[in-house]
């Protein structure tokens, strides 16, 4: 290493920009060269910072010694080397030095703080590094002296800063923070590259149940785990995952607008989530609503994007949970209806507008009635009727399930008594009405009430009342079986069944769910082996079996050949009111024939609305009578030839290519050229949509899609008017245009 005092002094000197007469007044014995000197000397062995100078090629003509001893090599060794090889300037993409230093270099720059990494193998150290070109008298460029400070520790205590800033610490995933900035970002470059995004709002169904019931730590592991499962899931590097907060997750899915694909990325999200999670030795199981929104159609900033999807997720909680949902305008007034229903549900009791109502569940083989199940229903004074799959979860949340359940209960057991001969009665009852302490007595108080034998009330759970705490549970069910009434697993083949809880728990009773029924005639489903199996382990155990959801005879006949005692269904009967049961059974034993379509049709939706039909320049508005995935029937135009070739419109840039496959009359039957897609909400939508973009070109300002029908803005010929309509059109019902299904 140059160590030779003149050459060095004279750099040092330079360095620190000291004047010889700021020491005019020092230590006698020494020059102020060789105080100087004797600084820097120290400064340098204390290992706080380093002096380094290089001559016009670039080339180092002294470094400090300490700089070498990082490196690894022999002092001296890096004189003649070229200043960059101090530093490894290829990686990291916070700081682009790898460009910015040769650049500063040959462009003769001064330059203060510049961050760069040690060339060093052994350890990441960082360094900033300052220098100064210098000049000989006649102007002559000469190189760079300069000098670098130690900055590993500062580095990363900002690094941990900006991570915990930017990352939430609990589950490792992107905060709400940096969602919002990334979101941001993409919206922003992707507005000018016509490109699309998607976002998914997640929120987990029954987090707080577990957070109650099993503590906050097991909380917090189960967040982890759960964002560990949506990193599965999601592997694709371009998704980015985050966690906004409480039991709210955000996923970025750039690039894609396909909704038959988000549909089923959705579904796939939420069935993981509902697998059982093992947390500290319990077993618990939760579920996962998502709701959808796609940039530019439903919101071209982050800020309305994020709105929508929200909206929708409010949605798919509200329609039930366990479910995804698209956005569409129409949630806004459908969220509307749900906070008037949560107001109004408090009311629905004390006024008389809830019901009973009363499915027969019968006998395989003898189609004898034997027990009948309760459903409420409520019939509202404005709204009309609304499902219990809708009010169940909004009273639950809002505390009111207890005295629904009550009431319900009372009800049946109280109509159930006026019954001849011995049906039983079934009453659902939800988890969070389950774990009231004084649930066993009020059932002992409808039996007492009503005088109905214990034996004829059978409890119908589901097996959420199994998560959290076991014992609590056990408790409640001796004391429910100490009163001799039995207990029904309820929705069995929902998502996270589980055979080991039939070994525990003292069921009487197995209901497989519908869901799991759907698709059991098709040979490749392999639901009716997984049935059999179930059949055959209730038999063993006792067990009875029901199956739900029965509409045609081929699902009967199945359900006959697995095995399955007692079938409920449409096929037989959908809910009766006190009065019809109390007719049917005065004449005695009460049998149904099974009426029903002779095959379950999955997707033919009877649906009654106006949509769009778009031929050449021309658009009809006709009626659409039913409505599948491959096709539709409407109604409106007279004579159409075979093969004739529309678009269907069915509002909010929903757009189908259709050709009419059969036609009578003012009828006709089309089939789509891209199927549709399921919507999340038991309806149907197009995969694709009309883009902002497109709207744009034509003239409209880029917005969301807006609701209503647009396409002809598409379609005016610059100046032109439209040709003369090629078909005549019938008169239709009015009625007004709603969401595709
Ligand atoms: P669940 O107990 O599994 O009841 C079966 C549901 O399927 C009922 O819907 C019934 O009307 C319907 N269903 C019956 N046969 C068929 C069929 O052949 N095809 C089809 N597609 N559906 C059929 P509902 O009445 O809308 O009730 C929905 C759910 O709401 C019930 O599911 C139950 O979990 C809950 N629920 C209803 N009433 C009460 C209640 O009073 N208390 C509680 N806690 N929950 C209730
Ligand atoms: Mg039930
Ligand atoms: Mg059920």
């Amino acid at each position: 290493m140059a160590t030779s005092g003149n050459s060095s002094f004279g750099v040092l000197r330079n360095l620190l920009g000291s004047r010889r007469d700021d020491h005019g007044a020092g230590e006698a014995a020494k020059s102020p060269e060789e105080q100087l000197l004797e600084l820097a000397q120290d400064y340098e062995r204390s290992g706080l910072g380093w002096f380094w100078s290089s001559n016009a090629e670039g080339r180092l003509t002294y470094v400090s010694e300490c700089v070498a001893q990082v490196l690894g090599v022999a002092p001296g060794a890096l004189v003649g080397q070229p200043i960059q090889s101090l530093f490894i300037l290829d990686r990291d993409d916070d700081d682009p030095v790898e460009r910015t230093l040769p650049l500063i270099l040959s462009a003769r720059k001064t330059f203060s703080e510049l961050p760069v990494k040690a060339a060093s193998e052994d350890a990441e150290l960082w360094w900033s590094i300052a220098g100064r070109p210098q000049y000989d008298a006649q102007g002559n460029f000469r190189g760079y002296h300069g000098n670098g400070i130690d900055v590993t520790a500062t580095r990363q205590s900002h690094k941990d800063a900006s991570r915990l800033a930017q990352y939430d610490s609990l589950t490792g995933l992107a905060n709400r923070h940096r969602m919002g900035k990334r979101l941001n970002a993409v919206l922003t470059a992707y507005r000018s590259a016509k490109r699309s995004c998607a976002i998914f709002m997640l929120d987990l169904d029954r987090f707080k149940q577990v957070n109650d019931t099993l503590g906050h730590p097991a909380g917090d592991e189960l967040l982890k785990q759960v964002a560990q499962r949506l990193k599965r899931v999601l592997a694709d590097k371009n998704f980015e995952i985050g966690r906004l907060g409480g039991d709210e997750f955000q996923v970025i899915l750039p690039d894609i607008d396909d909704r038959g694909r988000l549909g089923e990325l959705a579904m796939t999200v939420i069935t993981m989530i509902s697998q059982p999670y093992q947390i500290e030795g319990s077993r618990c199981v939760i579920g996962a609503s998502i709701g959808i929104a796609i940039a530019p159609y439903d919101g071209i900033n982050s800020e309305d994007l994020v709105r929508s999807a929200d909206l929708a997720l409010y949605a798919s909680k509200g329609g039930g949970r366990g479910q995804f949902r698209f956005y569409s305008s129409d949630l806004h007034s459908e969220a509307e209806r749900r906070r008037q229903i949560e107001e109004d549900l408090r009311d629905a009791l004390g006024s008389g507008q809830m019901r009973v109502a009363y499915q027969p569940i019968v006998d395989a083989k003898t189609e004898k009635v034997v027990s009948l199940e309760a459903f409420s229903r409520w019939e509202h004074p404005e709204l009309g009727d609304i499902l219990p799959s809708i009010f169940i979860p909004i009273a639950e949340e809002a505390n009111l399930i207890g005295p629904l359940g009550d009431w319900v209960l009372k009800q049946a057991c109280s109509d159930a008594a006026e019954w001849p001969g011995g049906v039983k009665i079934a009453v659902n009852v939800s988890a969070a009405q389950f774990a009231n302490p004084g649930f066993a007595s009020s059932v002992a108080q409808a039996l007492a009430h009503s005088s109905l034998p214990p034996e004829r009330l059978e409890i119908e759970l589901t097996e959420s009342v199994m998560m959290g705490d076991r014992s609590t549970a056990e408790e409640i069910f001796t004391a429910l079986k100490m009163l001799g009434v039995s207990l029904a697993l309820d929705d069995f083949g929902t998502g996270y069944s589980s055979l080991s809880y039939l070994q525990h728990a003292p069921f009487d009773k197995i209901k497989i769910d519908k869901a799991f029924i759907r698709g059991v005639t098709d040979p490749a489903n392999r639901n009716s082996a997984i049935i059999a199996s179930i059949v055959g382990l209730a038999d063993s155990l006792g067990m009875l079996t029901t199956a739900e959801g029965i509409e045609a005879h081929d699902e009967l006949d199945a359900m006959r050949r697995l095995g399955v005692k007692q079938i409920q269904g449409f096929i037989y009967a959908a809910a009766l009111s006190h009065d019809e049961v109390a007719e049917a059974m005065a004449s005695g034993e009460w049998r149904i024939e099974a009426n029903g379509p002779s095959k379950y049709r999955p997707d033919r939706r009877t649906v009654l609305r106006k949509v769009g039909l778009i031929h050449e320049d021309h658009r009809y508005e006709v009626m659409m009578r039913n409505l599948s995935r491959s096709g539709c029937m409407v109604e409106g135009l007279i004579d159409v030839p075979l093969d004739t070739q529309f678009v269907v419109d069915f509002g909010e840039g929903q757009l189908a290519v259709a050709v009419a496959r059969r036609s009578a009359g003012s009828m006709q039957g089309l089939e789509f050229e891209i199927p549709l897609v399921d919507d999340g909400a038991g309806g149907l939508c197009t995969r694709h949509r009309v883009s902002p973009y497109t709207l744009a070109q034509a003239g409209m300002p880029l917005q969301a899609l807006p609701p209503g029908q647009y396409p002809m803005q598409l379609m005016q010929q610059p100046g032109g008017g439209l040709s003369i309509p090629k078909f005549g059109q019938a008169d239709l019902i009015k009625t007004k245009p709603v969401r595709v299904g």
